[in-house]
């Protein structure tokens, strides 16, 4: 099956779907994204991820080219077309396309592009728990939006893979956890579940919510609050999440070990909550 593109209102071949140099996502990051993915073939939590586009873009002044049902049908085209067993979506939108200075045109149309892809299968490995190193919180304070503009979190990305670590854990000088480079970061103490609160310094996790939803129903004590490293490195179980790993338990940081350096039952049961 080839990977496909949609990009000026087609969906055709991925490695024939090019970007004008012009793109202001290309020169400036300047736009917002989502990614989603299949389970059982069907996009999950897509309301919730298009929503959340929704606020991204309220969050940068930028009019959406397409309405949520518009973009919600040009996905489901898109996964039925790529016939994947099972499919990861990736939603640009940049502000517009036009000759490069910062600020920007008032009647600019903004660029919608997706790839489909498949979503690779979930390497078992993983679930016997992964090493993360903490790094200094050096991003913006509007971390809630979704926005594509991320070195920091690639370059801290890197360090981790560098340091043979499976992710970059953002603390802030007080000694604050905030999130992964590419995940939110939970606890479990005392079989009570923490996580930090979704302020304007995290990417409010549609994984995040989903568990905080789903522990609720089943009955899991949950607090949302500041969280600090000291306590994390003392939990009873540690776990990253995000919509292509679901659950990824931790099980060393820096050089501390997370309990027995095994996961938890909680990380097994909340893992469970995912179709
Ligand atoms: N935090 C950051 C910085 C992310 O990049 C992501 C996902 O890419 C998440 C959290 C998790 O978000 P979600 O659960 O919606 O995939």
């Amino acid at each position: 099956m080839p990977e496909i593109a949609y990009i000026n209102n087609n969906f055709i071949p991925l490695e024939k779907a090019f970007i004008p140099i012009n793109d202001r996502g290309y020169l400036f990051a300047d736009g917002i994204y989502e990614v989603i993915v299949t389970r059982n073939g069907k996009p999950f939590l897509i309301k919730e991820h298009l929503e959340r586009l929704q606020r991204s873009a309220d969050g940068i002044i930028l009019e959406m080219p397409a309405s949520l049902p518009e973009l919600s049908e040009i996905i489901e085209t898109g996964i039925r077309k790529a016939g994947f067993t099972e499919t990861m979506v990736y939603v640009q939108i940049t502000r517009g396309i036009e000759p490069r200075r910062h600020n920007y045109s008032a009647k600019l149309r903004a660029n919608l592009t997706m790839t489909f892809r498949p979503h690779p299968e979930y390497d078992p490995q993983l679930a016997q728990g992964v090493s993360i190193i903490t790094v200094p919180e050096i991003r913006w304070s509007r971390c809630d939006i979704k926005s594509i503009s991320l070195l920091p979190n690639i370059m801290m990305k890197q360090r981790a893979v560098e340091s043979g670590c499976q992710e970059a854990l953002f603390v802030t000088e007080e000694g604050l956890i905030h999130e992964g480079t590419a995940g939110n970061i939970f606890f479990i103490k005392n079989k009570t579940l923490y996580t930090p609160q979704a302020d304007q310094y995290i990417l409010n996790g549609i994984t995040r919510s989903y568990i905080l939803q789903q522990a609720a129903i089943h009955g899991i004590k949950q607090i949302e609050r500041e969280c600090t490293l000291q306590e994390t490195l003392k939990a009873d179980e540690v776990f990253i999440t995000s919509s292509t790993v679901d659950l990824l338990p931790v099980v060393k940081i820096d050089d501390s070990t997370i309990a027995n350096g095994h996961p938890g039952p909680f990380s097994k049961v909340i893992k469970n909550f995912f179709p």
